[in-house]
């Protein structure tokens, strides 16, 4: 019985001082494939540090993050596109992460749009699979993709906190998981009642450490071996064993990043 982490940030600096330590501990608890979205340019070179350190492990993917879009952004997206299609030492499963965040700040909604959009046309150029950021921005995201959508386009939305239609609206696009992590455990966050009608085929899970811990570590570093307590919380909500729950997710892992 295996999981991936379909979501995580181990090259970031909260690691540095432990990341072998982390690693084999998420592997010792059946955690075995580590996906890894990118952020920005200055991240790029660290991604692939971690991917050179755990190449058996490790599938990384290229992007900019909603959060590092700002007035130079189309210099960050020369750089990403750059690596996306020369792909000299990339080897990029996906395209991520990108999309829309209006928590912290709305100033540059109109570029994240833009950069959203320009990336997701590349995903189709490469057909690769997109996984989508989205904090405070669910209408603006779906109309932003039901302008570009194509239904082979593949991806997660990763991290998903919406409620039921927001749930409803992702799995009308056709191969479209939603990334559930941490949040899922937290008290009273009701995400387990939006969770509970999607199908498990439609599931992926993450932890998006080194952030969202799942409770009872909520509010320490999250790290990747923290997926047991989320994929415990799903399956008990589901009502299938864990060796279920594995055996699904780890499917649909493969179906989204084509492996
Ligand atoms: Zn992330």
């Amino acid at each position: 019985m295996v999981f991936s982490d379909t979501h995580c940030h181990i090259y970031t600096e909260q690691f540095d001082q432990d990341r072998p330590e982390i690693m084999s501990r998420a592997i010792d608890m059946n955690v075995r494939r580590f996906f890894l979205p990118n952020i920005d340019s200055s991240y790029i070179q660290r991604l692939q540090q971690a991917v050179q350190e755990f190449p058996q492990y490790t599938y990384p993917m290229m992007g900019l993050h909603p959060c590092s879009v700002n007035q130079d952004y189309e210099k960050e997206l020369e750089i990403i596109e750059n690596q996306l299609f020369t792909n000299e030492s990339g080897n990029y499963i996906g395209v991520g992460e990108i999309g829309l965040d209006l928590y912290w700040d709305k100033t540059f909604l109109k570029e994240q749009i833009d950069a959203f959009k320009i990336q997701v046309g590349w995903a189709i150029k490469l057909d690769l699979p997109i996984v989508i950021h989205v904090r405070d921005a669910f209408d603006e995201i779906f109309d932003a993709m039901d302008a570009i959508y194509q239904p082979e386009l593949k991806g997660i939305f990763h991290c998903f906190t919406g409620d039921k239609s927001q749930a409803e609206k992702i799995l009308e696009y056709e191969n479209f998981k939603l990334g559930i992590g941490g949040v899922l455990t937290f008290k009273n966050s009701g995400l387990d009642e939006v969770v509970s009608p999607v199908p498990l085929d439609r599931i992926v899970l993450e932890t998006d450490s080194p952030y969202l811990a799942p409770h009872p570590n909520r509010g320490k570093r999250n790290e990747p071996s923290y997926l047991m307590f989320v994929a415990e919380k799903l399956a008990k909500i589901k009502g299938v064993s864990l060796e279920k729950l594995s055996e699904i997710t780890e499917q649909n892992t493969n179906e989204v990043f084509g492996l």
